[in-house]
């Protein structure tokens, strides 16, 4: 069986306890895998070597550190092929969507932040006759940075970029679940002759190798993506240790569709929105909101265009709706829809799990789920489920509309689907999540800030202000 090995010091090596997890593929249910069951040990030696590494990489130009990430971009799309067939064996998603978003904006990703590195600039802010005052931003140190495992390469790298490119060594933790496209990078960075140390990627658990990573006294920043109760719990353990922390969390995420829409461009991507990843993205829309005057039609046409999502083989290239990232998962999503019915919910289609023939007899799949005749604040609507489920409601009013959309702890992303200009520019300013679509979802133009509001997060991550977290700020200032 393939054991995958943490990367330290530019070298793929064991588990200093040489203790394994077992890593499951989703469409299957076997045992594919071992990863390390990482822990403080492990961490101690990459702290030594990151230490090693700070200092050359911290005085390395911008323009070197630039061409070194580019060469692992371009290694990134040289082996995409390898790399989104790993994806959808260790994460249940269709090879397809691996290929087209997951590995594709993994290479954007750290050649964006390649290139952005040498386009970054500081403040100066001049007081008249009496002095000018600058700002340098230098490197933090070393830093963490903490994925998830429902964009695995994709976040990973998305963290990783900008804190390499700003001149910072890397201790990283990919999620336990979906270690394989982590692992793999890890040899790219030796191709890419990524000087060693620079960057640390240990494999294992939260409370294993990831608790140990935040509060870690050398580690001066966490870049964490990941639940809100994870979130939580690292900002208390933080609390009392003075770092920089980025948290990007759950999301419970609004998609409000205007009788004046564009009706059937939002209708698929509604569905899109709503199901894309089997519905495990962070920015999934999963509260569609439509007005009243086509509530029905809405609802019939979007019916219709779930029930034609081609669920399958994730492995199939025509497949569009895959399996659940594990089984936990999968039975926490299905205790969800029964929780659903129990609350008065109606099932429009889907809610079972299915049972594919063949190879994915035993895979963790669920059908794409619709639920209406549901309060906005039971829990099937409060709580971030995560998953193909997605419930419909009725509003009469924009400003019912606003309420019902800003009714959650939640405050990350949000969809609006109108032809009118007046109120989509209100709603947009009104709504309280970090990112607002106009009649699309899920464009992203890198240069953008990311994250959310409330309890979806604190702080932003792309462009430069995925830069200025990743540097120290100190003003300079000189007297004429
Ligand atoms: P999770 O919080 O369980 O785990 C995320 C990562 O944190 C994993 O690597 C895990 O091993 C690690 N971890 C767990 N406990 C830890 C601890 N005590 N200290 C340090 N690290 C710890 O989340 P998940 O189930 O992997 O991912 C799903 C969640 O991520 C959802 O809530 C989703 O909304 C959220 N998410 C948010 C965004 C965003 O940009 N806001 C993007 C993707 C996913």
């Amino acid at each position: 069986m393939q054991q995958i090995k943490n990367y330290i010091n530019g070298e793929l090596v064991e588990p200093y306890m040489g203790n394994y997890l077992d890593n499951t593929v989703p469409a299957t249910g076997e045992i594919y895998s071992q990863i390390p069951d990482s822990d403080n040990d492990d961490l101690s030696m990459a702290i030594e070597s990151a230490e090693n590494a700070q200092q050359n990489w911290a005085n390395t130009s911008n323009e070197q550190r630039a061409k070194v990430l580019c060469k692992l971009a371009d290694l990134i799309e040289a082996n995409a092929d390898t790399l989104a067939l790993s994806e959808a064996i260790d994460n249940g998603k269709p090879i397809t969507l691996a290929k087209n978003v997951d590995i594709y904006r993994a290479a954007a990703n750290i050649r964006f932040f390649a290139h952005a590195c040498t386009q970054f600039s500081s403040e100066s802010h001049s007081m008249e006759n009496v002095a000018i005052n600058y700002t340098l931003r230098d490197p933090i140190g070393i830093v963490g940075c903490i994925s998830p495992w429902n964009l695995p390469l994709y976040l990973f790298t998305w963290k990783i970029a900008p804190a390499l490119a700003a001149g910072n060594v890397v201790i990283a933790k990919p999620s336990e679940i979906t270690p394989m496209t982590a692992y793999l990078f890890s040899k790219l960075c030796i191709k890419a002759e990524l000087p060693d140390g620079v960057l640390n990627i240990l494999h294992g658990t939260g409370p294993n190798i990831g608790a140990p990573i935040v509060t870690h006294p050398k580690i001066k920043a966490i870049s964490f993506t990941g639940g809100t109760s994870t979130g939580a719990h690292i900002a208390k353990s933080t609390a009392g240790l003075f770092k920089k922390l980025s948290l990007e969390l759950g999301g419970k995420n609004p998609t409000v569709v205007f009788a004046d829409c564009d009706f059937e461009d939002t209708v698929k991507a509604v569905t899109q929105a709503a199901f894309a990843n089997q519905g495990q993205i962070c920015l999934c829309g999963s509260r569609i909101y439509i007005e009243k005057p086509v509530y029905e039609k809405f609802k019939k046409a979007f019916i219709e265009q779930v029930e034609e999502i081609k669920i399958g083989d994730p492995l199939e290239k025509d497949t569009q709706h895959g399996a659940l990232v594990s089984q936990e998962h999968m039975l926490k999503v299905l205790s969800y829809i029964e929780l659903a019915q129990s609350e008065g919910g109606k099932i429009l289609t889907g809610g079972k799990q299915i049972n594919l023939e063949g190879r994915c007899a035993n895979g963790f799949f669920v059908e794409p789920t619709v639920i209406e005749n549901l309060d906005n604040n039971c829990r099937t609507n409060q709580e971030e489920i995560f998953g193909p489920v997605c419930t419909l409601m009725p509003f009469e009013t924009e400003q019912e509309a606003l309420e019902l959309a800003n009714g959650s702890e939640y405050g990350l992303a949000s969809s609006i689907w109108t032809n009118d200009l007046k109120r989509a520019h209100r709603m947009a300013k009104h709504i309280e999540a970090g990112i607002v679509w106009i009649n699309c979802w899920l464009l992203r133009d890198l240069r953008t800030p990311f994250g959310g509001v409330k309890s979806s997060g604190v702080g932003r991550e792309g462009g430069l202000e995925a830069l200025r977290f990743f540097t120290e700020p100190k003003n300079v200032c000189i007297k004429y």
